[in-house]
């Protein structure tokens, strides 16, 4: 496995970043116990870096992975809070939940723009007081608009940045690939730490996926990429992948590869709707792609658009909506 710096935060992280949305009840839904199996599959072939967020109700099984584990690990996570207490509440439900005293990463979830930022500027000084007494390492955001990584990389106080970027642009907002690209070299050029998000567009792109991860690893802005994983048979690829990629050379036999590129391409995700729809709008409000709309009072999907982020079911009131 290959490790890089991320940016000025002196955090040294593997450059496959396991994604734990895809293992929480927002999409596989695996029980906490099955959740750990899975990171701690990734932990032992030297994966050293997990992507949590509040919203993803997955602190149970890192927490759980990371029990007896032996070597640091470095865990961001996120929140949309945008008080100074709404903050401290998240933070000290991470910290207690994953049973550690001090997080290393902490983003602001999900920032559109400049003034997106400016709406949350409480909670981002809370975190930086956090990080005073050492409770954080180092503080940032995620995002899907070109125009916020250049905002952010303006900011002193941002230090990470966690942007949409993938081969095919899928999910990009404000902007292209290109653009996109072009705004997180600048954020590199202001010392940011850039990690990836989306690498597979949400899995749509699955059967590209050694060409989706070479495209971001050649990027050398980009630390580390955020990938979700729900199987051990899922990790093994991936890490397969990255090592081959990074000129290690494979990390496991043909055979056993094709086996599990089989199984994993015969799990496909997507989005399901169960019947009972309202129609209250609230999954509507919150999908970040625009890919939900009302039509006769029913929610529709718009497949193009969907990232298969699971964020929908989240906000729906009925848990009508889910990844399988
Ligand atoms: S429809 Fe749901 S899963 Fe798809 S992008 Fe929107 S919030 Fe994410
Ligand atoms: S949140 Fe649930 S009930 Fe409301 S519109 Fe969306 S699917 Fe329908």
């Amino acid at each position: 496995m290959e490790y890089r710096l991320l940016g000025g935060t002196g955090l040294r992280v593997s450059r496959l970043c396991f994604g734990a949305l895809t293992i929480g009840p927002l999409q596989a839904g695996l029980s906490p116990e099955e959740g750990a199996r899975v990171i701690r599959s990734a932990l032992e072939l030297g994966v050293n870096f997990i992507d949590t967020a509040e919203l993803y109700g997955t602190y149970e099984h890192i927490r759980l992975a990371l029990r007896g584990w032996p070597d640091p690990v470095v865990i961001a996570t996120k929140s949309y809070a945008y008080t100074r207490e709404g903050m401290r509440e998240s933070l000290d439900r991470a910290r207690r939940a994953l049973g550690r005293e001090c997080l290393e990463l902490f983003l602001l979830h999900e920032q559109e723009s400049a003034e997106t930022i400016r709406g949350h500027w409480p909670a981002l000084e809370y975190l930086l007081e956090a990080k005073a007494k050492g409770w954080v390492r180092a503080v940032g955001i995620s995002t899907h608009w070109v125009g916020c990584v250049r905002a952010a990389s303006r900011l002193a106080e941002v230090e990470v940045i966690h942007p949409l970027i993938n081969r095919r642009g899928l999910g990009i907002q404000g902007g292209s690939r290109e653009e996109m690209l072009e705004a997180i070299r600048e954020a590199a050029r202001a010392g940011k730490g850039i990690y990836a998000m989306k690498a597979l567009g949400g899995g749509l792109i699955r059967e590209e996926v050694p060409a989706s991860f070479a495209f971001l690893l050649a990027q050398p802005e980009i630390a580390a990429v955020a990938v979700g994983m729900r199987s051990v048979e899922e990790v093994r690829l991936n890490v397969h992948y990255f090592a081959a990629l990074g000129g290690e050379g494979g990390a496991f036999p043909p055979e056993e590869v094709a086996a599990w590129e089989r199984k994993v391409a015969a799990a496909e995700r997507r989005l399901v709707m169960d019947e009972g729809c309202t129609g209250c709008g609230s999954c509507v409000q919150c999908c970040p792609q625009g890919a939900l709309t009302l039509v006769g009072g029913q929610v529709r999907v718009e497949a193009q658009r969907c990232i298969l982020c699971g964020y929908c079911g989240a906000a729906c009131p009925r848990f009508l909506l889910r990844i399988v």
